[in-house]
């Protein structure tokens, strides 16, 4: 299986990029951003938790998502690859994926992370919560939580699979094409 980490701060391009390579790899894309918003968008139990934190730009806590996580792979046991899209966020949650892919046989293929300059961030998020509707885009305060967030809880995850020489830079500047061939070319070197 082909089992990639999409990384980097909010605003990085992840989703824009998944797309992407969902079409060239034919695998499966899971946000658990997505995934909170389409519970929240129901109103469901695990909507209303996730939403007391969304909104504030904080983490929902690990056992929450982690759970969901491994709901949304065992409910498609037959794809050829995933990529993970905003998760993981902490080392407990990487720690659970490495096992929880361990138990299935398989494994992270790499991570690669988007490199954006903070500035450019909130810019690209602010700007997307006009046309986007989402709340924890509309706020600046609330954008520059998710980005101090993600420095103090999430950056490790790249140091975590470093550690295992997984873990690849990207720049994250410049056209939506030169960035994907920045991406493609850095998995194809971990994968083919
Ligand atoms: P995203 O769409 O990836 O920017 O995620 C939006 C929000 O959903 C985040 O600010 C968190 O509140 C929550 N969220 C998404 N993924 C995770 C995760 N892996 N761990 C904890 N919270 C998450």
């Amino acid at each position: 299986m082909l089992n990639l980490i999409l990384f980097g701060p909010p605003g990085s391009g992840k989703g824009t990029q998944a797309e992407k390579l969902i079409e060239k790899y034919g695998i499966l894309h899971i946000s658990t951003g997505d995934l909170f918003r389409y519970e929240m968008g129901n109103n469901t139990p695990l909507g209303l938790k996730a939403k007391e934190y969304m909104s504030k730009g904080e983490l929902v806590p690990d056992e929450v998502t982690i759970g969901m996580l491994k709901n949304k792979v065992d409910a498609n046991p037959d794809v050829s690859g995933i990529i993970f899209d905003g998760f993981p966020r902490t080392i407990p949650q990487a720690e659970a994926l490495d096992v929880f892919l361990a138990e299935k046989g398989t494994e992270v293929t790499a991570l690669v992370a988007l490199d954006v300059p903070d500035e450019e961030l909130v810019k690209r998020l602010l700007k997307r919560g006009q046309s986007s509707g989402r709340a924890d885009d509309s706020n600046e305060e609330v954008v520059r939580t998710r980005i101090s967030v993600y420095k103090s809880e999430t950056a490790q995850v790249f140091d975590y699979y470093n550690a295992k020489s997984k873990s690849k830079l990207i720049p994250g500047v410049g056209t939506i094409e030169e960035i994907f061939e920045r991406l493609t070319n850095a998995i194809d070197e971990a994968c083919c």
